[in-house]
């Protein structure tokens, strides 16, 4: 069964289950759940159709030969003929059973009418039975036949894996079909027994459904549950997971994700040889900004550039962080210092295209950004934080130089 989409869903489902474990017995869910459990059912018939088939067919086989061998040596020579009329009815008919309930998985028509199907099985397989019971002319297979009818409607019932309602259909059914064969071929028949047994059989098969179908729901809940409460646990780990790697103001990643990401980057580039490109970018005045527009107005202005930073990235590897509080960093693996130029030229140029108004800025009548680039090949003996002070050298290069303006670091010695 899927899992619902939305949290409210998933909710109302775990109350709807905890309300039915907790509850009366009940024979029937609301419709979704109801329809999960049918499937469950079905899936777990046909797994023991699939793989169990040739266990009923041994079953099969040696009750046959083995009461051919009881109806040969033991019946009286009065009644062979008569007990061997009953047996080949039975045997044929328990055997076209047998064979359908075996195909079923595999053909689609019976498939797609797949309780039907089960239910008009059941009813052959427990008319033949009853037959059995009534029809032997001989008193002694009479009442030796009527011992094994319960267990073998249990087993019928169970194998089917039948809810209580269809089984007593099909057992009605199959107390109709049974008279009809028995009349049409013109089989003795003592009322008393026949009464007898087909009340029996089926009141303690009916019993038997009942407890197997009640305690298949209450396993079909329990399991429910848990998944729901895994799936609640799943989801609830992966926001864990992305809140503690994202910003929360700009929904870029934060600090800690941006080291974790660039120490793994600056590894790699070792190993193959590449360079690595950070870009830092810290915007121009913005403490005068808090102090003119307000603390709200900023967290704005820190939002926005976050977003047209993340627009600038392109190719897939690359990564936009909040450094600190108005700096922001792009790290760019494998780019060399032209192609990280070319970043860095887009950044300053999308920070001023956004046009925030900056009435205390010194640059200019917008809020604008100082950018400083550097680009290293890790080399042996290099560290990765030397890759960041060189950035961080470059932006107040770039503040000294006026603001609003891309430096880039000098290339180490
Ligand atoms: P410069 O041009 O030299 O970079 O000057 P500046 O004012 O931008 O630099 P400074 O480091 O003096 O001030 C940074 C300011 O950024 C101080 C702080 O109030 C503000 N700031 C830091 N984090 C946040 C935040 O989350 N929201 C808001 N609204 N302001 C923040
Ligand atoms: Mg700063
Ligand atoms: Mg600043």
């Amino acid at each position: 069964m899927s899992t619902p989409v939305t949290q409210e869903a998933i909710e109302n489902e775990l109350r709807e289950i905890q309300g039915l474990l907790d509850g009366r017995r009940r024979l029937r869910f609301s419709a979704g759940l109801e329809a999960g459990f049918r499937n469950t059912v079905k899936a777990r018939t046909l797994e023991i159709l699939n793989h169990g088939w040739w266990t009923i067919l041994l079953f099969y086989l040696a009750v046959a030969v083995a009461t051919y061998a009881e109806v040969r040596m033991l019946s009286y020579p009065l009644f062979l003929e008569g007990n061997l009329k009953v047996w080949w009815v039975v045997v044929l008919t328990e055997g076209l059973a047998i064979t359908s309930l075996i195909l079923l998985p595999r053909i689609p028509l019976l498939l797609a009418h797949f309780w039907l199907s089960i239910s008009l099985i059941a009813t052959m397989a427990i008319a033949a039975i009853t037959i059995a019971t009534s029809a032997f002319p001989d008193p002694y297979f009479n009442q030796h036949s009527s011992y094994v009818v319960i267990f073998i409607i249990s087993l019928i019932y169970g194998i089917g894996g039948m809810r209580l309602v269809p089984a007593a259909v099909s057992a009605m059914l199959a107390a109709v079909l049974s008279w009809a064969v028995i009349w049409f071929f013109d089989l003795w028949l003592d009322w008393g027994l026949f009464a007898q047994y087909v009340i029996l059989a089926n009141v303690v098969g009916m019993l038997i459904c009942y407890l197997l179908e009640q305690r298949e729901r209450r396993m079909f809940l329990q399991a429910r549950l848990l998944e729901l409460e895994k799936g609640k646990l799943d989801s609830l780990s992966r926001e864990l997971s992305r809140l503690s790697r994202e910003d929360v103001l700009t929904g870029l990643a934060n600090r800690r994700h941006f080291n974790e990401v660039f120490q793994l980057e600056w590894d790699r580039a070792r190993r193959e040889q590449q360079t690595v490109s950070l870009i830092f970018v810290d915007i121009d005045h913005f403490k005068p900004f808090n102090d003119n527009h307000g603390h709200l107005e900023g967290d704005r202005v820190l939002s926005q550039v976050g977003q047209a930073l993340r627009d600038t990235l392109r190719r897939p590897g690359d990564l936009a962080a909040r450094y600190g509080g108005e700096e922001f960093v792009l790290l760019l693996p494998g780019t060399p210092a032209t192609g990280a130029m070319e970043v860095a030229a887009q950044v300053r140029e999308a920070v001023e295209a956004l046009r925030i108004p900056h009435h205390a800025s010194t640059v200019g009548p917008h809020v604008t950004a100082s950018v400083g680039v550097a680009t290293l090949s890790p080399e042996l003996g290099l560290r990765s934080a030397q890759l960041i002070a060189q950035a961080d050298e470059a932006v107040y290069a770039a503040k000294a130089a006026g603001r609003n303006c891309i430096k880039v670091a000098a290339q180490p010695a």
